[in-house]
């Protein structure tokens, strides 16, 4: 008889995951508390689903803070390339764009989703939606079935593929980390990760919605500038604070120092190509060109227009001054402000609002080379419930795919 395998969630890690136990004879079948599959990944890069990254797979452990050497096993068994080939074989044809992130050529990330659907049905998956799962019953130490909302369901097989606690209006709740807890999982207190900053300084509302691009950003522990983290890239202000691709990566440390109890200091520097004298010469290019100009109209070749009124404010300039009167330690003053201009940082945005959750499911009672519990038999973990977390450009989706493969295979394998 086939092994009965559940996979609990329909998201990127159980939709893969229980393809991948079917594809090898299993009997599965995929509980699912919402009415449709794949609601996160749906919404996954602005609705253009970064499915992965190009870059050599030995070089992705690095890109996740939280637990990469974990997941080693998980992604040399199924690549980045395995991954591209499987989405090939399903229609899904991929492009590479910048810093290597992977998208459909669609740029659809409905046809992501659908693709691993229509894998997993090709196998026989059987999918019941609207099907809560609210507690996984295990008996002396090896699963026995599962509770639902609709009654009990037997197995001794369970893969655990809830998600996280981010954006929980598509069915992450953190209801894996109460299941997994009362089978006497550790939990790491989830946490945001890749989540917006918020800032005492106002004037952000002033410039929301404006892009920087190839500007680098650092954030500073207190006032010890050794205790930095930079990225270059781009950023987005918002009516709150800041946002964008490098201060996302940037707003998992952040958060750890915030929880710590240190002020944070974001310092961006607008002009990162140029040292401080090479920008003072270019500003003395610029102020020579439109000497009788008032200082608030000089600065159109140097910065995009919405930043001028503010960057005006907190030079100190007066800005009707026209630019021939401005002293060399004002020009100076706007070259360093230009280079660190500088916003505290007083919370990031909360979980709710993390692109991925860090903590979770303690990685130590996870078997990496299986995805099988340390403590329980039979029961699997797929996905962001497991205590990994990655920077932005694919590197979440590809830990969902590679360990939902893995606790797919390993629930059969693992007999
Ligand atoms: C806005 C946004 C954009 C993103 N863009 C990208 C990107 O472009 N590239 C990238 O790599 N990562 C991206 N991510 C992160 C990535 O989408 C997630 O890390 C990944 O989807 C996690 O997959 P998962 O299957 O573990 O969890 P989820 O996709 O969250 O799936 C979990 C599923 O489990 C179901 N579930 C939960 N509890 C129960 C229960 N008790 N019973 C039954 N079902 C249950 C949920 O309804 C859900 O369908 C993005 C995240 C967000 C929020």
């Amino acid at each position: 008889m086939a092994d009965k395998v559940i996979v609990i969630g329909g998201g990127a890690a159980g939709l893969m995951a229980a393809g991948s136990a079917a594809e090898r004879g299993a009997d599965a079948v995929l509980l699912e508390k919402n009415d449709i599959l794949g609601k996160k990944l749906r919404i996954s890069g602005k609705g253009r689903c970064n499915i992965t990254n190009a870059m050599p797979i030995n070089d992705f452990t690095a890109c996740y803070p939280g637990n990469g050497r974990f997941l080693y096993s998980a992604l040399t068994r199924f690549t980045n390339q395995d991954l591209t080939a499987f989405f090939g074989r399903y229609g899904v044809k991929t492009k590479v764009e910048r810093g290597g992130r992977v998208f459909p050529e669609s740029d659809s990330a409905h046809q992501v989703a659908d693709a691993l659907i229509r894998y997993a049905k090709d196998h026989g998956v059987e999918f019941r939606m609207n099907t809560r799962v609210t507690e996984i019953s295990a008996i002396n130490g090896q699963i026995d079935g599962v509770e639902t909302d609709v009654g009990f369901l037997s197995a001794n097989r369970v893969i655990l593929a809830t998600g996280g606690a981010s954006y929980p209006g598509t069915g992450s709740t953190g209801d894996g980390y109460r299941l997994a807890a009362a089978l006497g999982h550790t939990i790491i207190t989830p946490f945001p990760a890749l989540v917006p900053l918020r800032t005492r300084e106002t004037w952000v509302k002033q410039v929301s919605g404006l892009s920087l691009r190839n500007v680098s950003a650092t954030i500073i522990k207190g006032n010890d500038t050794k205790r930095a983290a930079t990225e270059f890239g781009e950023m987005l202000f918002a009516h709150f604070g800041v946002t964008g691709p490098i201060i996302l990566t940037l707003s998992r440390q952040a958060g750890l120092w915030l929880r710590e109890g240190f002020p944070v200091t974001l310092r961006i520097d607008l002009k990162p190509a140029l040292s401080e004298s090479q920008l003072d010469q270019r500003i003395q290019r610029d102020f020579g060109q439109v000497q009788r100009k008032q200082f608030k109209n000089s600065l159109g070749r140097l910065l995009p227009k919405n930043l001028i009124p503010v960057i005006v404010a907190l030079s100190g300039i007066d800005p009707e001054k026209p630019v021939h009167q401005i002293t060399r330690s004002e020009r100076l003053n706007l070259v360093t402000l230009l280079k660190r201009l500088e916003l505290s940082i007083i919370e990031t945005l909360p979980l709710q609002a993390a692109i991925v959750t860090a903590g979770g499911v303690c990685v130590k009672e996870i078997d990496p080379k299986t995805m099988q519990s340390r403590l329980v038999k039979g029961l699997f973990f797929a996905g962001e419930v497991i205590d990994v977390d990655g920077v932005t450009g694919g590197f979440n989706l590809q830990a969902a795919f590679s360990t939902g493969r893995l606790a797919g295979i390993s629930a059969v394998e693992g007999n």
